[in-house]
């Protein structure tokens, strides 16, 4: 039986809260639907103190800002940028069209097409999440989408210089320095300046992700992702002090984002949460990573490793790290994540940050169901038919007439029984 060596405030408290975020997003769609650019602009101002003659960035103003980023985190753009395309490139290629002859003529295919625009929605509330940028535009570039609308809030009032440089480079065709929940409207509904797009991608805090839940089927949106998660799996093997580092790294993203350690050794349990009070005070963002750890932090020992691969699949965690003697073992033993850090060689904030797979992962509980973006969430796989065999088609005509009866479908059936009759010994039974 897992025993909690720390729990997490009430689950009551966690729906209220989602509960108050969702009647708020509501209200601002239902206003941004009926005024378009007027609450947009109210909205920016309201939450981000924020309203230019034009949030669109022209040519002449994104060089400008391009030109005051270091030449150290242009090229750090540009080196993980590589390793973003690199690995959706591999994907891309990994995805192809099907044609197969399933009787004499018939041709059944599919092919992989990409959306005509997206959304990327680029987070910058708290941080300036330049990463975000590379993870949504350079993987629907890769996809083929020929227009990427890219958003991101300023910061405080700035304008996040590294992430307007990263949309750019990554090869965005508009960008826009807006945020929240009046930026998803803005993409979905389009207003009198910006155009809608047929998706958005991007992840952001719980308002953005709201945003998009609830305007999935008047867009496509790539998944929920919200508030950012971390699990760490640890046995006996794993270093106390790594584990509280890294369950911090993720903790800081904000005060609503979970830091769960399952392991096996409540040794390790207990040193790591000394560590963690002992890391916490000295932060510089201890004031996000603070109440995070103290509201959503866990700890959870197992008897055994199967049992913890067990616990950890049940939370359906965005972020997993492995750290214990066979990491690989995760990639048998589990099946609902966003991602696996597999052994201590690697680290969440490599993937958030540097390594190439997409960080835009699936939040509360939708690994369930999910991965997280990559190029496929870009290409919309299409089907086509052809029967170049008349004796192919008579053949279908006649079970296509049958079936289609069975249904009381009597129209479908003469589609069926005109092909039957034109190309077989059929006559018209009507
Ligand atoms: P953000 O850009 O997501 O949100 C900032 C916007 O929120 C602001 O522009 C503002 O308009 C809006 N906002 C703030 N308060 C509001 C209110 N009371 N009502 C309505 N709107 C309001 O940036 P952030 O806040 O820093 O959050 C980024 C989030 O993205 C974090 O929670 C992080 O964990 C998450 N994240 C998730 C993933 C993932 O893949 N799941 C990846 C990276 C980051």
């Amino acid at each position: 039986m897992p025993r909690f060596l720390k729990s997490p405030v009430p689950a009551a408290q966690v729906s209220a809260a989602r509960a108050d975020v969702a009647e708020r997003v509501h209200a601002i769609l239902d206003d941004i639907r009926e005024r378009g650019d007027d609450a947009v602009r109210q909205y920016s101002e309201k939450f981000d103190g924020w309203s230019p003659d034009s949030f669109r960035l022209s040519p002449d103003a994104i060089e400008r800002i391009i030109s005051d980023v270091p030449g150290t985190v242009l090229d750090d753009i540009r080196f993980v940028q590589k390793q973003v395309r690199t690995f959706a490139q591999a994907q891309r290629d990994s995805m192809r069209d099907v044609e197969i002859e399933t009787l004499p003529g018939v041709h059944l295919g599919h092919r992989h097409v990409p959306v005509a625009g997206a959304g990327a929605y680029v987070p910058g509330g708290r941080y300036p999440l330049t990463a975000s940028a590379h993870m949504t535009i350079v993987t629907a570039k890769v996809a083929g989408v020929p227009r990427v609308a890219a958003c991101t809030p300023p910061i405080r009032g700035e304008i996040p210089a590294a992430t307007v440089a990263a949309m750019h480079l990554a090869g965005a065709d508009e960008i826009y320095l807006l945020g929240g929940v009046q930026a998803v409207a803005a993409l979905a509904l389009g207003t009198e300046t910006i155009g809608r797009v047929p998706m958005i991608a991007g992840p952001g805090n719980a308002y953005v992700a709201e945003a998009k839940r609830q305007l999935f089927g008047e867009v496509g949106i790539d998944l929920f992702a919200g508030p950012t998660e971390i699990l760490v799996i640890a046995d006996e093997h794993a270093d106390p002090f790594v584990v509280a580092v890294d369950l911090l790294s993720q903790a800081e993203h904000g005060p609503d984002s979970p830091a769960v350690l399952v392991t096996t050794s409540e040794a390790l349990g207990r040193e790591v949460a000394e560590h963690i009070e002992r890391l916490l005070p000295g932060m510089p963002t201890k004031d996000f990573a603070g109440p995070a750890w103290r509201d959503h932090g866990e700890i959870v020992v197992a008897d055994t490793l199967d049992e913890a691969f067990e616990i950890a699949d049940s939370y359906a965690s965005e972020h997993v790290e492995v750290l214990t003697e066979n990491p690989r073992q995760a990639l048998d033993k589990m099946h609902d994540y966003g991602a696996l850090f597999l052994g201590e060689g690697t680290c969440v904030s490599y993937g958030d940050k540097v390594i190439g797979t997409n960080h835009v992962l699936p939040t509360r509980g939708a690994a369930r169901y999910t991965g997280g973006l990559w190029v496929g969430k870009y290409l919309k796989t299409v089907t086509y038919q052809e029967v170049t065999d008349t004796s192919s088609s008579a053949l279908l005509g006649e079970v296509c007439g049958r079936a289609a009866r069975v249904e009381l479908f009597e129209g479908h059936a003469r589609s069926g029984d005109v092909r039957a009759a034109k190309y077989g010994k059929g006559t018209l039974p009507w």
